[in-house]
């Protein structure tokens, strides 16, 4: 026997299971009959194995046939249990047997223009999301299970595998590496790249603005069909005319999708501000849904209105079905907000790193043709507040500390996983009777609003209720901290000094 050859029930199990692997990809990830030797023989090069057990053709795991989390799991078992592999190496050895099951690039690229040309780009889409669920780059098991919930006109996700940030320097370091290959954590590069385990990743490619850009899907994303649109190029976030443009070609490409782009500023969510890239996906987030306060018109654009939404942060969406109008009110708009000053209202647009005014623009397309919301974000801090005027403020850091990106200015809050076990403790302590525990200390802001709205009621459904109230209540109150104006009549004020009636 050689040294990569094996015998025994363990290793005829380990070959049992990638057979249905193998069978599972020529059914739902497009490999060809003709590729299955081929396959097999990249999984035992994995393993530096030069024999094969008795594989089995038909026998087994009918039950869990289409299931690939359960046809890994086994897989992976098998590997174990056969000596091949140690616990530690499985999320590895899962994503390079994923990899080598996965089409390649450009094969997924021809099926999804081939499918755009029939069916429409929604179509290709959805059956590309699909696909990255079926390669197990979409981690879907894992996102069906983090709690989400409207409260107060926001929705609420606790995501359970993201870790939490709490500094906001850390939080922008996390996603980028000083160098190296690939330059960061967004970059084309990882494509198939081990050293990230990225071999089931695959990426669409996109042309915005005559430039190429590509379209990935985030592995842990945070609502329906989540991902990133990433430009080619590694180079910096920026917002400006170009921008407009960029969102446009998208939402013409994908008309179901929303598209939007974060504030080029550090500390305005944890994003990768070295690489440029938007943010969307195939889900209308509670700011889009948002009522219009007032609306007005810029001089020269009477088809065009303005509206100032009601909202508690600071947003002015433009509607029109012109590109040329959406874009030229919008950008009358960013750089009337990226010079403007306003000290009674602690609004500086030039701090001591420079700009520090900025917008964040998301689009959609309704009935009423183009929407483009435009949140106004400024990174201003005071000897009061060292982390931002207009950013989460501490006495809400228990539920929130990290930055408010693009996604949670938008309505939909992304909050970390420990709240599941510190909401519930709340929620027992309040059917007790009990004062706050020790625990959750911090809590005495929520803990004592709740008192004051249960009015002496314990009755569990109600108490359990009013927690999810609060928290929905205290995510609108982050928005309110991170308006440049707190009232509506600021922004018209703001909106007329750039020529709106
Ligand atoms: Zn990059």
């Amino acid at each position: 026997m050689g040294a990569g050859e094996r015998s025994g029930d363990e290793f005829n199990e380990f070959c049992r299971s990638s057979d249905a692997l193998i069978r599972y990809a020529c059914a739902y990830l497009d490999l060809d009959q003709a590729d299955t030797d081929w396959a097999r023989n990249q999984i035992l090069a994995l393993f530096s194995l030069d024999s094969y057990g008795s594989g089995d053709g038909t026998a087994t795991t009918a039950s869990s046939e289409g299931d690939v989390d359960a046809l890994l799991d086994s897989f992976l078992r098998a590997s174990a249990g056969a000596g091949l592999m140690t616990q530690d190496d499985a999320t590895s050895i899962g994503d390079a047997v994923m990899g080598i099951l996965s089409s390649r690039p450009s094969h997924l690229q021809r099926r999804f223009v081939q499918m755009e040309e029939d069916q429409g780009g929604m179509a290709a889409m959805h059956w590309f999301y699909d696909y990255c669920v079926r390669n197990t780059y979409i981690k879907k098991d894992q996102l069906d299970r983090n709690p989400r919930f409207p409260s107060r006109g926001v929705e609420i996700t606790i995501n359970l595998v993201k870790p939490e940030f709490k500094n906001m320097k850390k939080a922008a370091a996390g996603n980028s590496t000083a160098g190296g290959y690939p330059k960061c954590t967004i970059c084309h590069e990882n494509e198939g790249f081990a050293g990230r385990d990225k071999r089931t990743l695959r990426t669409i490619p996109m042309i915005l603005g005559g430039h190429k850009w590509f379209w990935q899907f985030s592995p842990y994303g945070y609502f329906h069909e989540h991902g990133i649109c990433v430009n080619a190029e590694h180079t910096p976030m920026h917002v400006d005319r170009e921008t407009f443009g960029n969102l446009l070609d998208f939402v013409d490409r994908f008309p179901g999708y929303f598209l939007g782009c974060n504030a080029a500023l550090p500390r305005i969510g944890g994003s990768v501000l070295v690489h440029d890239h938007y943010q969307g996906g195939g889900e209308h987030l509670p700011m889009h849904r948002a009522g219009t306060w007032r609306t007005l018109h810029l001089d020269g654009h009477p088809d065009t209105p303005v509206e100032i939404l009601d909202w508690p942060g600071t947003v002015i969406r433009v509607v029109s079905s012109s590109r040329q109008e959406i874009t030229e009110v919008s950008e009358a708009i960013r750089q009337a907000w990226a010079g403007y000053d306003n000290p009674d209202l602690n609004i500086a647009s030039q701090g001591p790193e420079g700009p520090q005014s900025a917008l964040s623009p998301s689009l959609i397309r309704t009935d009423r043709g183009y929407e483009m919301s435009l949140i106004l974000r400024n990174n201003g801090t005071s000897p009061e507040l060292p982390d931002g005027i207009f950013h989460v403020h501490p006495e809400f850091y228990p539920v929130k500390q990290e930055p408010i990106g693009l996604i949670e200015a938008q309505g939909l809050f992304v909050l970390p996983g420990r709240l599941v076990s510190e909401l519930s403790c709340l929620e027992e302590a309040l059917v007790a009777g009990a004062g706050l525990p020790q625990r959750i200390a911090d809590f005495s802001l929520e803990y004592d609003e709740i008192i004051r709205a249960l009015r002496g009621s314990r009755e569990p459904g109600k108490v359990h209720t009013a927690v999810l109230d609060e928290i929905g209540s205290v995510c609108s109150r982050i928005l309110g901290n991170t308006a440049v104006f707190k009232r509506p009549e600021q922004t018209e004020e703001f909106l007329r000094g750039l020529g709106c009636r």
